[in-house]
């Protein structure tokens, strides 16, 4: 949906809002009969929710238009995702829209990196128009590290005059997204001191992603107004952050889980200027465990208040990201309402989307289907490649890559490979496997295509070895001569 048509109140609005909230005309619609939940307190109270258009314009006794009947049912704001990628999802905002809207979540904060790694902030914006009629708020950070690294290669650069020019023409891009160059912040590297001052100026907030970050290096980093941070992964690092004023995004993701080594700051400290988030999801885990429900449902779990997962995946996302009118049913809020049989349980059952049933009993309702731009289309251009691609040199020793379950974090480790005839080999008994990394985005291509005269490009096959826990991952880079065998040769 887009937030900027959908959030204008204008004066009819707000007079038809005003009557209704006194009770001389009749809602839009009531939701009657059933138990509120009130962020602002931590209560459940009996209360009819009165509807005007997009809006909650009074809770008390009211008769609707049209009335639904909530009794046996607890009514929390829709959910918030604090941050996350789209991409991770492999959806479309409406695809991703149908699977969410039945788990409860009404808004999501948007960093769409890897569509502006690929089109620059062109692909932002069509992302941000393609949104336009889905029931859902998609808000944008804009990506701040494209590419992430100079190690990196993208298809565009996102410049500070991008960024600047890009929030003084999108009103729905709200801020500037994980500034991830956390060394180059801490720095003060211009480039990047340019974009968090753009962004100040524009009046947006910075949203962080500093692992690990502590003592001066982490003041530093807070010292420039970056305000946030996903990437805890223990609690003392979250309570060092929170102490300084840090907002804490409780990330939940399909590769990262950080919930569990977190919420013991929130049990002793209270959810305080804590939100909760996935990042990264996965769509097999959105199918079968949900989005932001399953969030709140685990840390319910483990121990959390309900009320208080509630308030860190709805009131103070709002808070944070300065959507002042989302995360809360109370007059002035928009209508986005979840009804939950059970608050403990936590299965949203009903859901309505400024003022607008969306979902019920885990279906959503229909949802037009939406097209990526023609100009979006064969962007993925994957050469093709065989068995003898994959082959590595034997070498002695190599570097690997060794990863955590449950975390982003990897080390750098040196191991010994299998050896077979004259190559390192990848070995399964110690869990060493290889891993390739085809580099065939439209980056490339497009520099193919705007020098067509040129060699045709060295096709780049990368090659890793990697090992889980007390293991590891082999790295090795192999450069293929031959031309590419992709369709844009
Ligand atoms: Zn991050
Ligand atoms: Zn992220």
């Amino acid at each position: 949906m887009n937030p900027t048509v959908a959030s204008s109140q204008g004066n009819g609005d707000m007079a038809r809002r005003l009557a209704v909230a006194r009770g001389d005309e009749p809602a839009d619609l009531v939701l009657k009969g059933g138990r509120v939940l009130s962020v602002f307190t931590g209560e459940v109270f009996g209360a009819d929710v009165a509807v005007a258009g997009e809006h909650i314009a009074g809770l008390g006794s009211y008769q609707g238009i049209s009335e639904a009947d909530v009794s046996g049912h607890v009514l929390v704001p829709g959910l918030l995702d604090a941050h996350m990628h789209l991409e991770s999802t492999k959806l479309m905002v409406d695809e991703f829209a149908r699977a969410v809207l039945p788990h409860g979540t009404t808004t999501v904060i948007i960093d769409p990196h890897e569509v502006a790694n690929v089109f620059g902030l062109r692909g932002v914006r069509a992302l941000l128009e393609s949104a336009g009629d889905v029931p859902l708020d998609y808000y944008v950070m804009v990506p701040s590290c494209v590419p992430a690294s100079r190690f990196e290669s993208s298809g565009a650069t996102v410049t500070a005059e991008d960024v600047g020019e890009f929030l003084r023409e999108q009103p729905e891009a709200i801020g500037l997204a994980e500034v991830m160059d956390f060394p180059g912040v801490v720095a003060g590297d211009p480039g990047l001191l340019a974009k968090l001052a753009t962004t100040r100026a524009a009046g947006r907030h910075l949203d962080g992603h500093a692992p690990g970050l502590s003592g001066h290096a982490l003041n530093a980093y807070l010292a420039t107004g970056i305000g946030s941070d996903h990437e805890c992964t223990d609690a003392a690092e979250a309570l060092e952050k929170r102490r300084l004023g840090m907002w804490i995004m409780i990330r939940e993701g399909s590769a990262a889980c950080n919930l569990e080594a977190l919420l013991p700051v929130v049990l002793e400290h209270g959810p305080r200027n804590s939100m909760l988030c996935t990042d990264d999801r996965e769509p097999g885990d959105l199918l079968h465990d949900g989005h932001m429900d399953s969030v709140v449902r685990k840390a319910i779990r483990l121990g959390c208040d309900p009320a208080d997962a509630i308030v860190m995946a709805t009131l103070n996302t709002a808070r944070w990201h300065r959507r002042h009118d989302h995360g809360a049913i109370a007059p002035w809020y928009v209508a986005d309402v979840v009804a939950v049989p059970d608050l403990r349980e936590f299965r949203p059952a009903k859901v309505w989307k400024r003022g607008r049933l969306v979902a019920s009993d885990g279906e959503a309702v229909p949802i037009p289907k939406v097209r990526a731009p023609q100009w979006m289309h064969d962007s993925v251009r994957i050469p093709v490649v065989s068995a003898a691609d994959f082959r590595i040199p034997d070498g002695g020793r190599v570097r690997v890559i060794g990863v955590e379950p449950g975390s982003l974090t990897t080390r750098a480790l040196v191991a010994e490979p299998g050896h077979r005839n004259g190559d390192a080999t990848a070995d399964p008994d110690r869990d060493l496997a290889k891993v390739a990394r085809s580099r065939s985005g439209p980056g490339e291509g497009r520099r193919d295509r705007t020098a067509p005269g040129n060699r045709p490009h060295r096709d780049r096959v990368r090659l890793r070895f990697r090992a889980s826990p007390r293991r590891a991952w082999l790295h090795h880079r192999a450069r293929r001569t031959q031309p590419r065998r992709g369709r844009r040769e």
